[in-house]
C-alpha cells in the first residue's frame, strides 16, 4: 500500500489580521473629572437617593446622565438636566440618542 502525504494547499482567501490596530483609549471628558461635577452628583444622590430614576434599581453603580446631552448643547451642571441612571438604563439611553444623532447627521 502506497503512503501518500497530505499536502497543505494555501487557502483561497487570505486571512486578515484585524487586531493590528488597537482601539483608542476611552477619553473621559474633563467635566466628569471636575470637582463641580462630582460635588453635584454627590448632592443629587443625597437628595434623590441612590437609585435609578427610570427603572428604580438600587444596589448598583448610578450614573449622572445628561438628559439633553452635552454634544447636543445640554447644560453640563444644571441639576434639571441630570437624571440618575443605572448602567443598563444609561447605556440604553446613550445608544438611542447616538442612533438618533447619527440618523439626523446622515439625512442632512
Ligand atoms: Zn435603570
Amino acid at each position: 500500500m502506497a503512503v501518500r502525504k497530505l499536502q497543505c494547499i494555501p487557502p483561497a482567501v487570505r486571512s486578515v489580521r484585524t487586531g493590528i490596530a488597537a482601539a483608542l483609549p476611552k477619553q473621559t471628558k474633563a467635566i466628569y473629572l471636575s470637582p463641580e461635577w462630582r460635588g453635584l452628583i454627590s448632592r443629587l444622590l443625597a437628595q434623590r437617593g441612590r437609585r435609578c430614576e427610570v427603572c428604580g434599581r438600587t444596589g448598583c453603580r448610578i450614573f449622572g446622565d445628561h438628559i439633553h446631552e452635552l454634544k447636543d448643547g445640554g447644560a453640563p451642571l444644571d441639576p434639571g438636566n441630570i437624571r440618575l441612571l443605572c448602567g443598563s438604563c444609561h447605556s440604553g439611553k446613550t445608544a438611542r440618542v447616538r442612533a438618533i444623532r447619527t440618523r439626523e447627521t446622515l439625512t442632512r
